[in-house]
């Protein structure tokens, strides 16, 4: 795709939902980390409901290792994989403390080293936390990375790298909302609403799956 379509796309993308962007609660780097980390297969709205609590006794990596990892699981049980997540936060913490001051670090490298964090989950600290540019890929920037036709596979690092290629950088971020929020509220995996949608005659899926 041309750089002057992605554009084009971002644009109407950011006509249609204006008010994209991170859905997660946090107060600061390392509420936004463990809010990440526990969002893996659940919504942000389930997930802003379990922290609310959690971060009330414990919103710092300090205050968080003072808590079991089984205590940790009594404020995010309502999640899934709440016994695997409740380990991660509690390792994650530690490791911050014992390697960064505890602090959140900022490259892909370190961030990637804690328990539980992925590439997705550390571009999403990157960009949102730091306002580095980053393009983290989702499972609804994977979907609509190939319907719109940004991408051609199921790769998410190839998927990552498409988008970056096309897409100006001082727009990675917002595009990564705006393509999370597209797949929310239109383009739903199961019944996308193509009649509804503002990119619809950009569209790749649409011109050869729908019309
Ligand atoms: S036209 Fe349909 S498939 Fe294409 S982006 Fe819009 S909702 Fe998704």
């Amino acid at each position: 795709m041309r750089r002057e379509k992605a554009n084009k796309i971002i644009d109407l993308l950011y006509e249609t939902h204006p008010d994209a962007v991170c859905e997660l609660d946090f107060t600061s780097t390392y509420e936004l980390l463990v809010a990440t980390v526990l969002s893996a297969q659940t919504t942000d709205v389930s997930v802003n409901e379990a922290t609310k609590g959690l971060f009330a006794v414990a919103n710092t990596p300090e205050k968080m290792i003072k808590l079991t990892p089984n205590e940790i699981r009594t404020y995010i049980k309502t999640l899934g994989l709440s016994n695997s997540k409740a380990g991660y936060v509690y390792d994650l913490s530690m490791a911050l403390l014992e390697r960064f001051d505890g602090e959140v670090p900022t490259s892909m490298e370190d961030l990637t080293s804690l328990s539980g964090v992925g590439r997705k989950t550390a571009n999403v600290v990157r960009s949102v936390g730091f306002d580095i540019p980053a393009m983290a890929v989702d499972t609804h920037v994977k979907r609509l990375a190939n319907r719109l036709g940004f991408s051609k596979t199921e790769n998410v690092l190839i998927i990552e790298e498409d988008l970056k290629r096309q897409i100006p950088k001082y727009r990675w971020n917002l595009s990564h909302h705006l393509l999370i929020f597209h797949g929310r509220r239109v383009c739903k995996a199961r019944q996308p609403e193509c009649g509804n949608c503002s990119v619809q005659s950009y569209c790749k899926y649409y011109k050869t799956q729908v019309k």
